[in-house]
């Protein structure tokens, strides 16, 4: 059998858990933070514009956003919690992975049919560092770690990889990220939510371009996507 389609996945909330750790850190903060007077909405406030004028230059990942926490603390006037925001980098560096429901039954069977290319925003260590820890290494053919994905994005893995845009699907959590660029560059798109995805990512998706499949789980994926050898 020969293998014509590919399947670009993305890993963060698409394959393991992400933002909760994220959340838990911000919940976190803005508690610290509150001990010293700062209102809850002027932390989550000021976070997020510190993290929407950051993300353009410091990308995804574990380290960029506490530098925002940094910024953040010391625009806020509390200089004491150095030591803790490190601690928080730490832990979700480094926690343990995490697989969503249904990946590790389902991935090794897309495997079998598909090509699988790995596609994700970050840092290059973090997100190998979590791809070698989930054990689902062996399974990806591909591994594309990248600053942000937009149209260009996806249409530089086209042209390098030598994609089919009619054979080629990309899988994700996020509208902004994984769907609506994809979409605009001519590709498949299958939509898994998540009920936890950071503000930044969600967005309509776009009606226009190439069909999108909205499923519940990753495992259903093996409804659409794996071909029975005969
Ligand atoms: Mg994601």
């Amino acid at each position: 059998m020969s293998i014509t389609r590919t399947l670009l996945i993305d890993a963060d909330d698409t394959l393991w858990e992400n933002n909760i750790y994220y959340e838990r850190v911000i919940a976190e903060f803005v508690a610290a933070l509150g001990q010293h007077g700062v209102p809850a909405h002027r932390a989550h406030e000021t976070l997020w514009e510190t993290e929407m004028r950051n993300v353009k230059i410091t990308g995804y990942g574990s380290n960029a956003f506490c530098q925002s926490l940094h910024e953040v603390a010391r625009e806020l006037g509390v200089t004491d919690l150095e030591l803790q925001i490190s601690q928080w980098e730490n832990f979700i560096l480094h926690h343990p992975i995490e697989l969503m429901t249904g990946v590790r039954e389902t991935i090794p069977r897309l495997h079998a049919c598909n090509r699988l290319i790995l596609l994700s925003k970050g840092r290059d260590d973090e997100q190998l560092g979590k791809l070698r820890r989930s054990g689902l290494e062996p399974y990806f053919h591909v591994t594309e770690i990248v600053f942000d994905k937009t149209v260009a994005t996806y249409q530089s893995l086209i042209a390098n990889h030598r994609l089919t845009p009619s054979e080629t699907w990309m899988i994700g959590n996020s509208p902004r990220s994984d769907i609506n660029p994809a979409k605009a560059a001519g590709l498949g798109t299958v939509f898994i939510p998540y009920h936890t995805t950071w503000q930044h990512e969600v967005e309509e998706i776009n009606a226009d371009g190439g069909e999108t499949l909205v499923l519940e789980t990753f495992a259903q994926l093996a409804d659409h996507f794996i071909k029975e050898i005969p």
